[in-house]
């Protein structure tokens, strides 16, 4: 096993070029620990298996280097990386049974039946696949084989790192949680570099450690799901985790305070002037936003929309166009469309340019 460090990459699918946005992938630079279960999270074309590929060796990036330990294998092909990759859709032999499918990676390179067989049948056990151990793949479920997909992913012993690229696509979503916690088990049991590319951000959060979120082919944070809960460092990753995301809404900043449509809001840092041309915005989970009665100290909102989904309510307001979503456990005897918005101000974030500021503390 290794850790793996991506150097300076960089890839344009178009070879080199002086124009950013021929880049799939912008300049990044990162370090995947030894034994780490990562996260790739980010929407749709913003170069998740890009990266991944290139870590894998079925891409040369068009800048910079592969590092697994110390060993440049940026130009190395993929069967000299040892590294495992499982696909949205199963890679499979439907004309093998499910055990000559999960034992073909270690045949391939000549281990012996008595490694195999019982190396088989535990990971059939743990993937829940026991029972059709010697039924021909092709009579499964999508669900069964991309199964099997992930036990050829994960029966060899020695690898570099296991990457996932959005596996659970075909997978029942009652299936899918299960899986997941099937993989996060197998990675505290085996203890390999996983990598699990994924759109969703509760795939990400309940399988990591650690996640990477991407966006238009950078990186824009790198964190424990609670640091990105809690202190998104580019409005789009506050944006994009959370449910509904972070409220980010324009603002004036002076000093400690800020101003929203005319309303002044006091915060516990303050923050240094920012040019004229700077954007500035606050932005606040709705968690961290509360309704009071409209006499109370707060943003005078208008209560457009409030929705019950049981474990607790989401509320639509809007201050003149600004709207907010608030979330409550319970939002009580709030009488007529009129209401007071309460920040919570030791989690109400300041970002420039999209950029997370800190500010100081009196
Ligand atoms: P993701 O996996 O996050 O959805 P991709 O890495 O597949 O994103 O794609 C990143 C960007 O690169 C997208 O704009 C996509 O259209 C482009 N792209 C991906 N594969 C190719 C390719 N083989 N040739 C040209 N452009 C590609
Ligand atoms: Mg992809």
């Amino acid at each position: 096993m290794a850790h793996i460090t991506l150097k300076d990459i960089a890839h344009s699918y178009t070879g080199e070029s002086d124009n950013p946005y021929d880049y799939a992938l912008k300049e990044l630079n990162l370090t995947w620990r030894d034994g780490g279960a990562y996260a790739l999270l980010g929407p749709s074309g913003c170069g998740k298996t890009t990266l991944l590929n290139i870590i894998s060796g079925l891409l040369t990036p068009t800048r910079g280097q592969v590092l697994f330990n110390d060993e440049n294998v940026t130009r190395l092909p993929t069967e000299q990386r040892n590294i495992a990759q499982i696909f949205q859709f199963p890679v499979i032999y439907d004309t093998m049974t499910v055990f000559q499918n999960l034992a073909f990676p270690l045949k391939n390179r000549g281990r012996s039946k008595t490694e195999i067989e019982p190396r088989v049948i535990e990971l059939a056990r743990m993937l829940g696949l026991e029972k059709d151990l010697y039924t021909k793949a092709q009579h499964l479920t999508a669900d069964a084989k991309q199964k099997i997909s992930l036990g050829r992913g994960l029966i060899r012993q020695s690898v570099n790192a296991i990457l996932f690229d959005e596996p659970l696509t075909v997978i029942d979503p009652q299936m899918k949680w299960e899986l997941r916690s099937q993989l996060k088990y197998l990675h505290k049991q085996f203890g390999f570099t996983m990598i699990y590319v994924t759109h969703d951000q509760t795939e990400a959060l309940t399988f990591a450690d650690e996640v990477i979120v991407m966006y238009e082919g950078e990186i824009v944070q790198v964190g424990t799901p609670e640091a990105l809960f809690e202190r998104p460092e580019h409005t789009f990753v506050g944006y994009f985790i959370g449910s509904p995301g972070m409220n980010i809404t324009p603002c004036e900043l002076q000093g400690n305070r800020i101003v929203i449509e005319g309303h002044e809001i006091t915060l516990d840092c303050t923050y240094t002037d920012q040019p004229s041309s700077a954007k500035i915005e606050v932005g606040i989970r709705p968690e961290y936003l509360r309704l009071a009665p409209p006499q109370e100290k707060g943003l005078p909102v208008k209560i457009i929309k409030i929705d019950d989904i049981g474990r607790h309510k989401i509320a639509r307001v809007a201050v003149n166009e600004r709207i907010f979503h608030v979330v409550m456990p319970e939002i009580s005897a709030m009488t007529g469309d009129h209401a007071s918005l309460a920040f919570d101000t030791a989690h109400t974030n300041i970002y420039v340019n999209d950029h997370l500021i800190a500010g100081e503390r009196p």
